[in-house]
């Protein structure tokens, strides 16, 4: 059930960590809002999808510092994480364990009093009024019955994407190949002398590898690339000025989300996790395929099917498979919202992505994207938990004129003068 408001609601579509990071900024800016909050999701709570990812590849702790995470001030994961003796890893940058990252995302629901704000639904319509000062968002609630709202903004946080098939994939049918997302290393048991094989060079296909190594199956992991050591998804240098700077001073929307892809690059794997991979292929039963491709699948035989890879020195080898599960990860794309189709002649885009205005609205309207959504202006750490904190800090100063890294700023140094003019005057 969507709860009557006084005042028209602001939607946020997703009760992922980027839901949840513009949820805690809006109330800690403005608590009155949280009466006028309405965040949907299919799953009915916050950071389902999360939670899900993170046990279904056995996920330890996070890639990103512990620095990262969906409140305001950076500090807090670490004080809870202290406070509350919750087990860290003791890594550099203290990247947070999944157990004390969780932990503290649901104190902060607790705290900020969100966990009743999430109605399961999903949007599924979008239209907006005459003179744009609101939208008519329509929710499927389930059983056939969905419930339309007249919000004052929505936010899409639904991360939009679609996932990267390889194009000897396409066909294919799921006993043949599993997309990562559905794989489920928890529920898998013993996988003793099952041949295992792997597509894609990055940290899921890396976990995926580890987690099936340790099940006790022959893994091949079939690299179009090289095997790349990076710290963080992306430089660091893209979370601050050193590259944001130039970003900006980008007007090329094409070229920026040229610039932000290249940046990103395809998949590469932490030294922790890379280093393990490499002891691994030590041994006969886990073998790594660099500068790989599939050229053929060949189902001729009951249960195990025929790979063949190409590498690009021009040799050939088989492999029977008994699974093969594709990481190679995910497109964003507005397409993947089509709650939005309504509208979609007049929000600008580039390829697949909305080029959204600097407090994140498109097209003019009074909807705000956020995560991978975002990339044109933020860059291509947008889908990130830094990410998650740059969006909702913007579409926060947008609805409360309210900045809350100035006020943390101000805070810390009193005296210096505050800005709090939206973005973009709504009012
Ligand atoms: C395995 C894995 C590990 C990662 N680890 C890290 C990490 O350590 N650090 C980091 O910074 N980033 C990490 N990321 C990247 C990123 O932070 C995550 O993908 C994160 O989940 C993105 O958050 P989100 O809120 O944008 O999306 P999601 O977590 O995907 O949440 C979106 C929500 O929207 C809902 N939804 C979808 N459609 C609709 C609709 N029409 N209406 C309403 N709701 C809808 C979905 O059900 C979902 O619950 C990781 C990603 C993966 C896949």
């Amino acid at each position: 059930m969507i709860p009557d408001r006084q005042q028209p609601p602001i939607v946020i579509a997703g009760a992922g960590p980027h839901g949840l990071a513009t949820a805690v900024h809006l109330v800690t800016a403005a608590p009155c809002l949280r009466d006028r909050l309405v965040v949907v999701d299919p799953a009915g709570d916050w950071l389902v999808q999360w939670r899900d990812q993170f046990a279904r590849l056995d996920i330890a702790h996070l890639r990103s510092p512990a620095v990262h995470h969906p409140a305001p001030r950076a500090g807090l994961l670490m004080e809870h994480t202290a406070t509350h003796r919750l087990p860290t890893t003791g890594a550099r940058y203290g990247l947070p364990t999944t157990e004390a990252f969780e932990h503290f995302c649901d104190a902060l629901i607790d705290h900020h009093r969100l966990g009743s704000l999430v109605t399961s639904g999903v949007v599924v319509d979008v239209l907006a009024g005459s003179d744009d000062d609101a939208l008519a968002v329509t929710v499927d609630v389930g059983n056939d019955r969905c419930s339309t709202l007249i919000a004052e903004r929505l936010v899409i946080a639904s991360n939009p994407s679609k996932p990267n098939v390889p194009e000897w994939a396409q066909d294919l049918p799921s006993d043949v190949v599993e997309p990562a997302a559905l794989v489920d290393l928890g529920c898998i048991g013993d996988l003793g002398e099952v041949q295992v094989l792997i597509i894609g060079s990055g940290l899921t296909a890396a976990h995926l590898a580890y987690g099936a190594a340790r099940r006790g199956a022959r893994v091949t992991m079939v690299c179009r690339g090289r095997l790349a050591e990076r710290g963080f998804d992306t430089d660091p240098g893209w979370l601050g000025p050193r590259e944001l700077d130039r970003y900006q001073t980008i007007d090329d929307p094409a070229e920026r989300l040229r610039v932000a892809r290249a940046a990103r690059g395809g998949g590469t794997i932490p030294s922790w996790m890379l280093g393990e991979l490499r002891l691994l292929a030590e041994s006969d039963k886990f073998t790594i395929v660099e500068l790989a491709e599939v050229a053929l699948v060949d189902r001729s035989t009951e249960g195990a099917a025929r790979f063949d890879i190409t590498t690009s020195d021009g040799s050939q080898r088989s492999v029977s498979v008994d699974r093969c599960w594709l990481a190679t990860g995910t497109e964003p794309t507005l397409d993947a919202f089509p709650a939005i189709d309504r509208l979609r002649g007049r929000i600008p885009m580039v390829g697949l992505l909305p080029i959204p205005c600097r407090d994140l609205t498109i097209g003019r309207l009074p909807v705000h994207v956020t995560g991978r959504l975002a990339t044109i202006e933020l860059g291509p750490a947008a889908g990130n938990l830094w990410g998650a904190r740059q969006s909702a800090r913007r579409i926060t100063r947008s609805i409360t004129g309210l900045d809350l890294e100035l006020e943390a700023d101000v805070a810390r140094s009193p005296g210096r003068p505050l800005s709090g003019r939206p973005f973009v005057s709504r009012t």
